[in-house]
């Protein structure tokens, strides 16, 4: 329709990778998403991030005016979307028509600590799923002696250390270079990697100084370009399809499900299918739910309501006879074929059981 390519005349629409974080335990995943999420509350520019249900998206803009380095001129992705509960377990119950749900991957790892069990789960998973990421080596303002520059980029930054530190961040890198090639990955710090499709990137960051973060989002900006542009193309329109995150009982509104929708349009009124513990279920959308701006926040309805709401989104979705609904689930917009779509979700759940449980 006209209407939904207005915004780039030649440039396809597309729809916004879907990010998810994995590595050890402690090794600072929830400390990278919670900077990535305050990233651009802190800049204050316009483009901010917003808080979808379950996710958080951040805008093409805001990384842009982050200063991350890019050998990508072309930007046609609208924006990242980050799952907001990192770990092996969510990507791995994320599923999207039997794949996984994120398009793309972060493996967290402490650049003083290395490899450790959790790394290596993360990155078979990873290869298993053909699933393209960076490494983001974190904590490297606990490499001793490093002098903090808030925000900076890591190039920025790393220039201004003093000649021990340097070569302590260069010893620790090769390392993780080292461990990666016991596992079969050809690496190498993401400023010299010539070939994103060969060379797996790793990017030193600190979620506490928030120095490297604008790389890492600019290095995943290209994978996107660079690996997914066919796959997102065309992803905006068409109905709906996501996955179950939760099913959560909410005051008012009865069983709600929170949906990570990784293709197409859901509407109001939309009639969806979902897999219950009784079966495949169709109900009618009763109403889109997103978080309120910040700003709004003493409004009494933590709530806003959406008409409809396009790929990629995290949403809450309202609507009668949700209360046996599967975690995990697929959820489809039913348009045309009712039977089909119950098939193709009890053909997915089938194939998550038999495959998934990773623990
Ligand atoms: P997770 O278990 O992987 O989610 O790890 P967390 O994000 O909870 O971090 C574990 C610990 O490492 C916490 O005490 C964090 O404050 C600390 N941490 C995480 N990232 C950084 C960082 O970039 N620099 C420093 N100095 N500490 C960090």
């Amino acid at each position: 329709s006209d209407k939904k390519s207005q915004s780039s005349s030649d440039n396809p629409k597309i729809r916004t990778p879907i990010v998810c974080v994995l590595g050890h335990v402690d090794h600072g995943k929830t400390s990278l998403l919670d900077r990535i999420r305050g990233s651009s509350v802190v800049s204050g520019e316009a483009g901010a991030i917003t808080q979808h249900i379950g996710a958080t998206v951040v805008p093409i803009e805001t990384i842009l005016a982050m200063g991350g380095v890019n050998k990508n001129l072309k930007f046609n992705i609208p924006g990242l979307l980050f799952i907001d509960t990192p770990g092996h377990h969510s990507f791995t119950t994320l599923r999207a028509r039997g794949g996984a749900l994120a398009d793309l991957a972060i493996v967290v790892v402490d650049i003083t600590d290395g490899f450790k069990p959790q790394t290596i789960e993360a990155l078979q998973i990873l290869r298993g799923c053909k699933t393209p990421f960076v490494m983001a080596a974190t904590k490297v303002d606990r490499i001793s002696g490093w002098r903090s520059f808030p925000s900076e980029t890591f190039l920025s930054s790393f220039a201004k250390q003093n000649q021990r530190v340097i070569d302590l961040v260069e010893k620790k890198t090769y390392e993780i270079v080292g461990s990666l090639a016991e596992h079969g990955f050809s690496s190498e710090r993401f400023d010299r990697v010539d070939d994103f499709a060969r060379t797996l990137a790793i990017v030193p960051v600190s979620a506490h100084t928030g120095e490297g973060i604008a790389d890492l989002l600019m290095v995943l900006i290209g994978l996107a370009q660079r690996y997914m542009e066919e796959s997102l193309t065309l992803a905006v329109d068409g109905p709906g399809s996501g996955t179950v995150l939760e099913v959560k009982e909410e005051k008012g509104l009865g069983a709600t499900i929170d949906v990570i929708l990784f293709d197409g349009t859901i509407s109001v009124g939309d009639e969806i299918a979902v897999a219950s513990s009784t079966g495949v279920i169709t109900t009618k959308v009763r109403s889109l739910l997103q978080p309120r701006p910040l700003k709004e926040i003493l409004i009494e309805d933590r709530f806003s309501r959406a008409k409809s709401v396009a790929a990629a989104a995290g949403v809450k979705v309202s609507a009668p006879g949700l209360d046996q609904v599967i975690a995990g689930s697929p959820v489809k917009v039913i348009d045309g074929n009712e039977n089909e779509v119950r098939e193709s979700i009890e053909r997915e759940m089938t194939e998550i059981n038999v495959t998934l449980s990773p623990e």
